[in-house]
């Protein structure tokens, strides 16, 4: 079981800066994420993409904003569960909350921040009847540890950039690549393209198009799987792999979010915005793209507004009758000022 002060969930943008802001009143924080990397929105969709209305930067690439929060966060040692989804959530008779993933990984916490925005990304699955059985075993939708496919046979199959990337990647690492598109061309970088062109003429990967994955064999592992080569539906054979990891994007659902009690308009949790950001279950807070109330505007900085207010509300839960007397990060070099603001 893994105890923290306030249960993080979303490592986003906005449950990044929660971090920040609640290790200012020594709070520790802890974060789950569906993704295997921390950023949200930033990371997953438009880490490249230049964002002009961060305060205090003209200009900064969403990835490099990321990089930046965790740099600022990192002092106050958050803990992160990442590529697990958060499941179902329980209420303690000590008034405490349990969050259970779909991993099994159980957290607790008096206080839970989601700041799910879009909802977790889930990945879009190949219509492969039998795939599920195969999940875990085999079967991955995302990749969180090159290392784990060292000398296994890998299969990947999409035409974006992240089948390419890791096909590319995996060359050097995994015994056996091959990629796998159900068209002749790729929609990820031009230069991507060349190099998986590069590698396949070096015979460091194995390119199958236009061809589909329509089957998996196997006994409780993946052993190998039925390759359809489009048009040509005679012309199916099965190809021994270890690995089959369809790598065909990620789409957001607010998830099981949705089933535990808290009042939902328009795919958002409402929220109280005159005060602190609470749900309707008390200890529950809501903050970011996630939450809705009159006026919400989805944007990073107003994420930011909101992880602050959420985590003073937080600091009397935890700290019952204690007054908070609110200081300035730093006061060097203010003669006669003690931080204290009026
Ligand atoms: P997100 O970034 O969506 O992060 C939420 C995280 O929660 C995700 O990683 C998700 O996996 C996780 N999650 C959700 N549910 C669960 C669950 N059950 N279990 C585990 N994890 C879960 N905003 C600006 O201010 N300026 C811009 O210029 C700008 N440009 C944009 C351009 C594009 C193309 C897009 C799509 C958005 C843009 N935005 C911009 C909006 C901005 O990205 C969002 O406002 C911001 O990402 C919201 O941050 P967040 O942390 O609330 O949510």
């Amino acid at each position: 079981m893994i105890k923290t002060d306030i249960l993080i969930i979303g490592a986003g943008p906005t449950g990044l800066f929660t971090v920040f802001e609640a290790g200012l009143l020594k709070l520790k924080c802890h974060l789950i994420d569906a993704l295997p990397q921390a950023g949200g929105q930033c990371t997953e969709l438009y880490p490249k993409k230049p964002i002009y209305d961060i305060p205090a930067y003209p200009e900064i690439l969403a990835g490099d904003l990321t990089m930046k929060l965790l740099e600022q966060c990192k002092q106050f040692e958050p803990g992160f569960t990442l590529g697990e989804r958060a499941e179902t959530i329980e209420k303690q008779e000590d008034g405490s909350f349990i969050v259970t993933t779909n991993k099994g990984t159980q957290h607790q916490a008096p206080v839970v921040a989601i700041a799910g925005g879009l909802g977790s990304f889930e990945p879009r699955k190949p219509l492969i009847h039998n795939i599920a059985d195969f999940e875990d075993k085999g079967v991955e939708y995302m990749i969180k540890d090159p290392e784990f496919y060292r000398d296994k046979k890998v299969v990947i199959a999409g035409g974006g950039d992240s089948a390419l990337d890791w096909s590319i990647f995996l060359s050097d690492i995994a015994s056996e690549v091959t990629l796998i598109h159900r068209r002749n061309e790729f929609r990820g970088h031009l230069d991507s393209v060349d190099k998986v062109q590069e590698l396949k003429n070096l015979g460091k990967i194995n390119l199958i198009t236009p061809a589909e994955v329509t089957g998996i064999v196997g006994d409780g592992a993946v052993k190998a799987v039925v390759v359809s080569q489009a048009k040509h539906i005679e012309k199916e054979f099965e190809l021994e792999c270890d690995h089959f990891i369809p790598l065909f994007g990620l789409s957001p659902k607010l998830g099981p979010i949705a089933n535990w009690g808290l009042e939902i308009e328009k795919n958002a949790i409402k929220v109280n915005n005159a005060l602190d950001y609470q749900t309707n279950i008390p200890g529950i807070f809501a903050i970011g793209d996630v939450n809705i109330y009159p006026g919400k505007l989805k944007l990073i900085l107003c994420g930011f507004h909101e992880a602050t207010l959420m985590c003073q509300a937080a600091y009397q839960i935890m700290n019952p009758g204690k007054r908070y007397v609110l200081k300035y990060t730093t006061v060097a070099g203010v003669d006669g000022f003690d931080g204290t603001r009026k």
